[in-house]
């Protein structure tokens, strides 16, 4: 059984929180991991969980992440999430509507330690249902002075840790000519794409929908089959559609010298995948610090948004891949284990209790 307890202590979270509606029948569960440096923002993911215990860890480990990801970004926030529970009752909309709008209370009951914002399962609409009982939640419609779509200052800064590797790895930061291959033409790999065509470089690209491949077509893109991505023989591999696609079955197929792309924990087993790639001299841009242009996105929201502050600000990712990338080698351990250094020394810089 899942010791949540023992797991709080381990890992050294603040709080755990667990809310019920009454009226809505909302069931939430809240993980402020820490706070250091601001307060914890993240999003909050709706999804159905066959046991609390499942719920209990993913929102845990998915607020961890984040503190990790805020503080290599450099930004002055730290780590939380969110998740509700699905019981299939927020299919209707007044029920889903009444929901939000009961956990925007809980999220404003915590007083600002933890901010909210849109995940896996949520939509601009529900933010604005949060934003009826709370101002801490961000990723808010444009037109409702919010940052709108991440999407584009995620690709943006991609393509700046992309420029970082490229130069570590194959001398040079012009990528006239250098291959890469896309995995994932939605929001990001296609704006990822368009920048990556703009600079010169040749793409091979995969989507599982064939409109996406022939729009890609279109533009000069060689498209591939969804499965033979891992095949393609590229300079540089840029997943930018699920996790858990670099493991064990794709490790041994790998031609690429770098992969660097969107997508959320794209190792399916950090240290023994983060080993395995080291071992065949793939250099792994870590996800969390390549794809942080969302968070810093929404982050500057906070302070009133400005979309050239929030690019400036993703801009700085080409120089955070620069030293994570000569951490991992002065060091001579894998990048996920540099990542860590880099967040752990940010952390350890931060008073105790901040906020
Ligand atoms: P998206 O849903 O717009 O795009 C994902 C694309 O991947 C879709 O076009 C989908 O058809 C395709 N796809 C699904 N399965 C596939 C497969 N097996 N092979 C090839 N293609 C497949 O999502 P997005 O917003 O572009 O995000 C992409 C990834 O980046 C996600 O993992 C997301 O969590 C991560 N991410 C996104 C942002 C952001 O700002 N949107 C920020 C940080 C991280």
């Amino acid at each position: 059984m899942f010791d949540c307890m023992d797991y709080i202590t381990t890992h050294a979270y603040e709080q755990l929180v667990f809310s019920y509606d009454r009226e809505t029948g909302l069931r939430a569960l809240i993980a402020i991991h820490d706070t250091r440096r601001g307060p914890a923002l993240g999003g909050t993911r709706l999804w159905r969980y066959d046991h609390l215990d499942d719920a209990m860890l993913d929102v845990l480990r998915l607020a961890e992440g984040m503190t990790y990801k805020a503080a290599v970004a450099g930004l002055p926030l730290g780590g939380g999430k969110a998740v509700i529970l699905a019981d299939g009752k927020e299919s209707d909309p007044a029920v889903r509507a009444a929901r939000f709008r009961a956990f925007g209370r809980f999220v404003d009951g915590l007083g600002g330690r933890y901010i909210t914002a849109e995940d896996v399962g949520t939509t601009p609409q529900d933010m604005l249902h949060i934003l009826e009982n709370t101002s801490y939640v961000v990723g808010l419609p444009r037109e409702r002075g919010g940052s709108g779509d991440p999407s584009p200052v995620t690709a943006f800064g991609v393509m700046q840790g992309i420029r970082a590797a490229a130069e570590a790895v194959l001398g040079t930061r012009n990528l006239t000519g250098v291959h890469v291959a896309v995995q994932g033409l939605g929001k990001v790999g296609w704006a990822l794409t368009e920048y990556l065509l703009e600079a010169g470089a040749r793409i091979t690209a995969t989507d599982t929908r064939p409109d996406l491949l022939d729009r890609a077509r279109s533009i000069g893109v060689r498209t591939v089959e969804p499965d033979t991505i891992y095949d393609v023989e590229s300079d540089i591999l840029a997943p930018c559609a699920l996790g858990a696609i670099i493991n064990e079955r794709t490790i041994p197929r790998l031609k690429c010298r770098i992969i660097a792309g969107a997508a959320n924990n794209q190792l399916e087993d950090v240290r023994r995948d983060s080993e395995a790639l080291q071992t065949r001299g793939i250099v792994y841009v870590v996800d969390y610090v390549i794809n942080a242009g969302g968070l810093i996105n929404v982050a500057a929201e906070l302070e009133g948004y400005d979309e050239a502050k929030a690019h400036t600000r993703a801009a700085e990712i080409y120089y955070t891949v620069q030293r994570l990338l000569a951490l991992a080698r002065t060091e001579g351990v894998t990048t996920h284990e540099a990542a860590m250094m880099l967040a752990r020394a940010v952390l350890e810089d931060s008073p105790q209790g901040s906020v």
